[in-house]
């Protein structure tokens, strides 16, 4: 493909044109890898094709929903049947208990649930719920996750653990972020010392159990561990941010993992999003009735949203979860997902590149980096130039994985062994040219 032959080109300008970026969502623009982002016509089971009709294998899944791959029947005919029925009413619909029901009766530390529309407005919610049932201001966050743009949340440490954290954003005032406190990710003597300081005047601590915002770094778990202890001590609440592990890492989501490890183990409020909408604008966040009850029109916190439990988005949603809780999905998945970070290390080893990998159902994530790291300062330790000649050597070989070497990947149902040994194959002859 020659750049004057290159549909992907002429529809970036002319999106250049009209949309800041080129792009609704930052990322997609390719701006930290460079070259021109695929635009996508359709997708199908583990593939999309471009504007040049060029076939990728996904890894992406629009970032996470797709647990069933692209196009799935079930949820095909779910969609298509609701959608006849209306797309928007703006009133309660059976189907929506129908959803709250399949997924309290899957995380059983909710017991109540509110439906929403995106990750980043389920969050943002989840804090004014935390902040409004303790009546406490301050909150914790780590650096490298990420919960929605919500203002409060888009902040990088501050100086010091005095100190709290600095907008990493233009257009949010100071003010805005003076209550969010940034710790770093898996550090318990840190963590430690801010309970001591600040414990008494937190609402909350917000924590992404698998970050998948700095690829994929897990929570160890003496550190989640302490995260809860450290919560039930001062009385603040732990908000699991599960909008990508949720239904992503295990059917009862990463809380489920980490309660294998931790008996008894439970967030006080879930935040999810991703996987329950599949691949439709739906979000949730969830907690004891105790909790929710603070919610309007029970209670004084205010939450909102003239689309919030779309009709079409939950019956997208419910036929998604009704597939993955069939026997032995995860187990499937899990399976596949492990042969494809294997095969990737086996791959980079043959041909020297450093390389770690780790995965959780049907979450991934690799780094060209001896071992994995435990924070995002590791993380950023990261050849960036040499991740990105590994991006574009998959890319143009067909398969497409994050445009940032800071974005976790995903294998769908629909992933064949052969889509995964095509993969491994690739990234094999691309690890060779990698400059050493
Ligand atoms: N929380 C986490 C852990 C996420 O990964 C994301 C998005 O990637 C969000 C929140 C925000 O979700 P949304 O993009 O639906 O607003």
């Amino acid at each position: 493909m020659t750049p004057s032959t290159d549909l992907n080109i002429p529809l970036f300008e002319r999106a250049k044109a009209l949309i800041p970026g080129g792009v609704n969502s930052p990322v997609r623009a390719f701006k930290a890898v460079g070259g021109t982002p695929r635009f996508v016509k359709r997708a199908q089971g583990a593939y999309f094709w471009d504007a040049n009709d060029q076939r990728f294998i996904d890894y992406i899944g629009s970032w996470g929903p797709m647990i069933l791959g692209h196009g799935h029947p079930a949820v095909l005919e779910a969609v298509q049947k609701a959608a006849l029925e209306g797309f928007s009413f703006g009133a309660p619909t059976e189907r929506e208990i129908e959803l709250a029901e399949e997924i309290l009766g899957l995380v059983p530390s909710m017991e109540m649930i509110r439906l929403v529309s995106s990750g980043t407005e389920a969050g943002m919610s989840a804090i004014r719920l935390a902040r409004g049932a303790t009546g406490r201001s301050k909150l914790i966050k780590f650096e490298g996750c990420y919960h929605g743009h919500a203002d409060a949340l888009l902040v990088k440490a501050g100086s010091g653990l005095a100190t709290f954290g600095n907008a990493t954003s233009a257009g949010v005032p100071p003010e805005v972020v003076q209550h969010t406190l940034v710790l770093e990710y898996n550090n318990v003597a840190q963590l430690e010392e801010a309970f001591a300081l600040h414990g008494k005047d937190l609402a909350c601590l917000m924590i992404e159990p698998i970050a998948g915002n700095m690829n994929f770094v897990r929570a160890n778990v003496p550190f989640m561990r302490r995260c809860r202890e450290l919560c039930t001590e001062y009385g603040a609440l732990l908000v699991l941010d599960e909008v990508m592990t949720g239904f992503r890492v295990a059917l009862g989501s990463a809380q489920s993992v980490y309660a294998k490890s931790i008996p008894g183990f439970r967030p006080d409020i879930t935040v999810l999003g991703k996987v329950i909408g599949g691949g439709m604008p739906l979000a949730a966040f969830g907690a004891s009735r105790a909790i929710m009850e603070h919610l309007a029109p029970l209670g004084a916190v205010y939450q909102a949203g003239t689309l919030s439990g779309n009709p079409v988005a939950t019956a997208c949603g419910l036929a998604t979860l009704r597939e993955i809780r069939k026997p032995g999905f995860f187990d499937t998945l899990g399976a596949s997902t492990r042969s494809l970070v294997d095969g990737l290390a086996a791959a980079a080893a043959a041909e020297g590149v450093p390389f770690s990998a780790d995965c959780e159902g049907g979450m991934f994530g690799f780094f060209l980096l001896p071992e994995l790291p435990q924070n995002y300062a590791q993380v950023l330790k990261t050849d960036g130039a040499r991740f990105n000649q590994l991006f574009h050597g998959l890319l143009g070989r067909g398969v497409y994985i994050a445009p940032a070497l800071y974005e976790a990947g995903f294998v769908s149902a629909a992933h064949t062994a052969q889509d995964i040994a095509d993969t491994v194959s690739i990234a094999r002859d691309v690890f060779r040219t990698l400059t050493k």
